[in-house]
């Protein structure tokens, strides 16, 4: 696992659990929008695998979950490996995808090494080549967001990246997810962006992000604004 940061505490990133954050090296995707160019780059310092069980040794008992992200974790060579370590120090498991591999996904949710999955949903399908800076099969992705359809734990989510997410981009998105149990829109920061040019770009305002929530309730179950 190349592991590039650890957040050692927060009550905001696996819904309802005290956790800490495990952040992988790496992306298959070049979203131009990213917010986390270092990592997605391979430009940090790595932190060695045996210092973060070491750090999830201590805290047994006093968090709940580990949340895996990235970069993007499916990506990780030992993944799989990582995950049986954390779940068999008792910790609740949440990971991060672009949904991009979707085999490895459904390995690690079957085999109980998951326990909450949050899947980016970038743009609409027909636009996902230009959302994420690179050729995408796009079959993975539905294949992805069928599977976590199905699960008891997940959520949806998409950044509102002006210029990318707009109405249309939010109704056609929600219409995919048609039902789902949890969609978040996230406010998009033009800060640290892999694009450069992005950090030029301006958030939208709040009343257009809850004019995509409306939208989007017509077809979730629940809809839900975030980072404002
Ligand atoms: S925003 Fe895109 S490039 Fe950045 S980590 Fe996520 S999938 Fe990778």
């Amino acid at each position: 696992m190349k592991i590039g940061g650890l957040e050692k505490f927060t009550v905001t990133d696996y819904p309802g659990k005290i956790s800490c954050v495990v952040f992988t090296v790496g992306c298959n995707f070049r979203c131009p929008f990213c917010q986390n160019r270092q990592l997605v780059n391979g430009n940090v310092e790595e932190i060695d695998e045996e210092e973060v069980m070491d750090f999830l040794e201590k805290r047994q008992g006093q968090l709940d979950g580990v949340v895996v992200t990235g970069g993007e974790a499916m990506i990780q060579t030992g993944l799989i490996d990582f995950l049986e370590r954390i779940k068999d120090m008792g910790y609740l498991v949440k990971l991060d995808t672009n949904g991009s591999v979707p085999e490895t996904l459904e390995k690690t949710v079957r085999d109980g090494l998951v326990d909450y999955v949050a899947m980016d949903i970038k743009a609409p399908l027909s636009e996902y080549d230009r959302a994420c800076g690179l050729k995408v099969n796009t079959d993975k992705i539905e294949k992805s967001i069928d599977f976590v359809m199905g699960l008891e734990s997940y959520e949806f989510r998409t950044t509102a990246v002006p210029g990318i997410i707009d109405e249309e981009a939010v109704e056609k998105i929600s219409k995919r997810i048609d039902w789902a149990k949890k969609f978040y829109l996230q406010q998009f920061r033009p800060k640290n962006t892999l694009d450069k040019e992005f950090e030029d770009i301006k958030p939208l305002p709040k009343e257009k992000l809850e004019r995509f929530k409306e939208i989007a309730e017509r077809y979730v179950q629940d809809c839900e604004i975030r980072n404002i």
